[in-house]
């Protein structure tokens, strides 16, 4: 369970690879694509995409459906996003590029990074996009050494504009990047017109500790939710509900784009679902839930002291349930979602932040203010959030895969403020 998921993520080095993994594997599961047109009927499976960086999946029952049950991740992860004239040619040849979403600097600097993401393609008449990903140790950003910066153990602050900038060769690789990446599309130089193109850390994923407690990989938040949230997706039974799985793009940077969960991505297939079915959206959304699973901090070993002191949730103890005024998590969704998980046999922490700290946003109420479901803020308890090297514990994969699968598989009447769980 834990290496195929880490077998998921090293194959998904951006938002770009994920959602075409994810819709690799639910064609091989029979799911139509239903991107460029076609209408869903009762029976069926489905999935969407937008942008090639966000994807919703779904299934209709042969009966009447009763709401959605959704549950909600997303595809990007912080990184380094090259420029489409990258190349800054000097004594070295270094590649523009600006940060996306908050990484942690540090974590990025002396370490083999790679390069992948997608090139824009001139195909005669057509602009073609195809996904590209060198896999190779391809740049890396060298820290200065101790003996020209004496503070260098005294906290360093790094300049995004001078040092977080990728070595990628010596002068005589001048004008060498554009013919690798023209290579590696199969095309001419002259037929690149574009490029989104990432800068991510290519070490793939490890499991280890004493009793093989830890799994620490690059891009846990959250292709670990993308990867346990499609198991669950994948295994739950059929049940009243339409199940629906969503894969948002740019959460790291806020959620306002066009494929964003910001967007009227998921609204829209909801309404295209109950136009053809024949539902009322605002009768089916009254009846649905949403998990917003994103991960959360778990108690940091050498810092406890950041942690709240109630609700500081233990790595490997269980699924967590995250509770501020920025999240969607409300009392009758931590109920509804507690009773689930309570009847799946699932453990469940609870986390909060510090008072005196913000914490970070999720997608669940962003999309949200499109849709109006009762929400739940969930995930896995993580260290090191927004390095490119993250831990989580190799025991909550099994537990949140059970507990979205069990959301998955109940329906919920909701009548005032009365929830009823079948
Ligand atoms: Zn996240």
């Amino acid at each position: 369970m834990v290496n195929s998921m880490l077998h998921f993520i090293k194959k998904s080095p951006t938002c770009f690879h994920a959602v075409r993994n994810v819709a690799q594997t639910l064609e091989q599961k029979g799911y139509v694509n239903l991107t460029d047109g076609g209408v869903p009927e009762k029976g069926g499976k489905y999935y969407v995409t937008k942008n090639g960086s966000s994807l919703i999946a779904f299934r209709l029952p042969q009966a009447e459906p009763h709401g959605f049950m959704t549950a909600a991740s997303h595809s990007d992860s912080p990184c380094l996003r090259l420029r489409d004239t990258a190349e800054l040619a000097a004594s070295y040849v270094r590649l523009s590029s600006e940060r996306y979403g908050g990484l942690i600097h540090a974590s990025w600097i002396d370490r083999p990074l790679s390069i992948a993401g997608r090139v824009l393609v001139d195909a005669d008449d057509r602009v073609e996009s195809r996904l590209v990903d060198f896999e190779k140790d391809m740049v890396l950003i060298p820290n200065v050494a101790i003996h020209l910066n004496r503070e260098m153990n005294s906290g360093v602050k790094y300049d995004p504009s001078s040092d977080l900038v990728p070595l990628y060769g010596l002068g005589s690789a001048k004008g060498s990047f554009r013919k690798e990446l023209a290579a590696l599309a199969g095309c001419e130089e002259e037929q690149l017109l574009a490029t989104d193109l990432y800068v991510y850390n290519n070490q793939p994923g490890t499991v280890w500790g004493a009793e093989d407690a830890f799994v620490s990989s690059p891009r846990l938040d959250d292709l670990a939710c993308v990867y346990t949230s499609l198991q669950a997706f994948l295994l739950a039974k059929e049940a009243a509900s339409v199940p629906v799985l969503a894969i948002f793009d740019n959460e790291e940077i806020g959620s306002e784009t066009k494929q964003g969960a910001g967007s009227t991505f998921l609204a829209d297939t909801m309404q295209e679902i109950c136009s053809a079915l024949g539902l009322e959206l605002s009768r089916m959304l009254r009846q649905s839930f949403m998990l917003s699973c994103d991960n959360g901090h778990g108690l940091h070993p050498n810092h406890p002291e950041l942690a709240d002191r109630t609700e500081a949730p233990m790595l490997g103890s269980g699924v967590i349930i995250k509770h501020s005024p920025r999240y969607a998590t409300d009392g009758v969704a931590t109920a509804v979602f507690s009773q689930i998980c309570k009847k799946a046999g699932v453990p469940l922490q609870h986390y909060s932040n510090r008072p005196d700290q913000a914490g970070g946003a999720t997608l669940g109420n962003i999309a949200n203010t499109k849709t109006g479901m009762l929400t739940a803020d969930i995930g896995m308890a993580q260290l090191a959030m927004h390095s490119s090297f993250e831990t989580a514990a190799a025991a909550d994969t099994a537990y949140m895969i059970r507990a979205v699968q069990a959301v998955y598989e109940t329906a919920l009447t909701v009548k005032g403020d009365t929830v009823t769980m079948g």
